[in-house]
């Protein structure tokens, strides 16, 4: 069995911030739904920028990538996923570390990761359609990619899957 925690000084950093490699992408959108700062690199980019983008931002790297924990640079922050598909990859990461997938759900955007707002009224007039703003009353906006949400039948959906990681039961 290798070792695949490579604990460091980002351990004790508070809050667990991360970098999903490239092969890591549908776990890192379910970090960010559960509210976890999560940057999710460019196609193509090299092992050392993802490193370096975790390293500055004191974030852990999760990878699937057997050569990153390698690399000196990267030893004190990396997890190493073995497993296979997004189910297990999930499930091998709360085994690993010790997550709260209610920690803040539904708090970033999706697409860019920047923490949402909430727009005023006078915004969500002149942004939504008149049906969404009939059948909705709390809206949440991203003033990076200026995307709106709101709580619709995938927010329940995926709530209930944050429910399923939080309890541990795995399909
Ligand atoms: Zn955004």
């Amino acid at each position: 069995m290798i070792d695949r925690i490579y604990s460091g000084p980002f351990c004790s950093v508070a809050p667990l911030r991360f970098v999903c490699d490239e092969m890591l992408q549908g776990a890192g959108q379910w970090l960010r739904a559960a509210g976890y700062d999560t940057l999710l690199p460019h196609r193509g980019d090299s092992d050392s920028t993802v490193i370096a983008m975790a390293n500055h931002g004191e974030r852990w790297l999760i990878t699937r990538d057997r050569a990153i924990p390698e690399c000196k640079e990267a030893r004190p922050f990396t997890l190493l996923l073995l497993s296979n598909g997004l189910d297990a990859n999930l499930q091998e990461l709360s085994l690993l570390i010790e997550l709260n997938w209610f920690y803040r759900p539904f708090s970033r955007c999706q697409k860019c990761n920047s923490e949402l707002e909430i727009p005023s009224a006078k915004q969500c007039r002149l942004a939504l359609p008149d049906n969404v703003l009939k059948h909705n009353n709390d809206f949440l906006y991203c003033p990076c990619c200026c995307k709106y949400y709101w709580e619709g039948g995938h927010v329940r959906r995926m709530s209930r899957t944050l429910r399923k990681l939080q309890s541990g039961r795995f399909s």
